[in-house]
């Protein structure tokens, strides 16, 4: 009697064992898909938001450039814009010297910056997009 409880009793455990192991097994394929699946719709639209951001930071440096070139067009005679001031969304008139352009890029961006290659243009960037960007902007160079 007590025997064949004991028989019994051990039957359902390894028979539900079984089952809920193949119904995990089960479980865990798809949400092994679903995982997956998902994955790739985030990567697709995180993809899809570095374009946006890349397509908005260019427009957002053309317009820059655009409003440097406007702002150096109507800067008094002798002087204008530090380039790289501008484009910071900081303001600095500077004489027509490169030797004080220099002094001023060296002490307040730690770099004399790349000069324009236009004869007679005195501004200068950080970078060699910026100056390439600026001479595409102001002077049709490209
Ligand atoms: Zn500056
Ligand atoms: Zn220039």
């Amino acid at each position: 009697m007590s025997s064949t409880v004991r028989a019994s009793t051990g039957d359902i455990p390894s028979s539900t064992a079984g089952e809920a192991a193949i119904g995990i097994g089960v479980v865990a394929t798809i949400a092994a898909s679903a995982v997956a699946g998902e994955d790739a719709a985030i990567v697709t639209v995180a993809k899809c938001n570095e374009d946006e951001d890349y397509r908005e930071q260019a427009d957002q440096e053309m317009k820059m450039h655009q409003s440097y070139r406007i702002k150096a067009l109507l800067c008094r005679k002798g002087y204008t814009y530090c380039l790289i001031c501008h484009l910071a969304s900081g303001e600095k008139e500077l004489p027509k010297d490169q030797n004080k352009i220099e002094h001023h890029n060296i002490t307040a961006h730690c770099c004399p910056g790349i000069k324009c290659v236009r004869a007679g243009c005195f501004t200068r960037a950080r970078y060699s997009r910026d100056i390439g960007l600026h001479q595409y902007v102001c002077h049709k160079l490209s």
